[in-house]
């Protein structure tokens, strides 16, 4: 991104010199054309400086929202919820994979080895 800030920089610093060089010229449409030019890069650069910054905002959120994914409690039964209090979810899973499985409860006359299950591990929680 500084690059590209670095980049509209020296573009507008160019049409600059330009602009200078062609005050010394008589051509009007030239003059003009060249001012504009100036404007248009000067509208570019401020509208870059806002997306860097909204491409900014929006990797913290998304950091916020997905960098973070041992944020995770041990609650009922001894599963995982995680901080928003969705869950549970298998330990086994989260702990090895890194994925966030839902546990299931198993009917009641098979709660007998434990009354969840992860269907992905088939891990039994009591
Ligand atoms: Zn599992």
């Amino acid at each position: 991104m500084a690059d590209l800030i670095a980049t509209v920089t020296s573009a507008v610093a160019l049409v600059r010199q330009l602009a200078e060089l062609n005050a010394k010229s008589k051509d009007a449409k030239l003059h003009d054309l060249i001012g504009d030019l100036t404007l248009e890069m000067s509208k570019l650069k401020s509208q870059m400086a806002q997306l860097i910054d909204e491409n900014t905002d929006l990797k913290a959120k998304l950091k916020k929202a997905t960098g973070n994914p041992g944020a995770m409690t041990v609650g009922e039964h001894g599963l995982y919820y995680d901080m928003a209090g969705d869950g549970p979810f298998c330990t086994c899973c989260y702990d090895v994979q890194k994925q966030r499985v839902r546990v299931v409860e198993v009917a009641q006359m098979l709660q007998h080895a434990g009354r969840f299950k992860c269907p992905s591990c088939n891990t039994r929680f009591k």
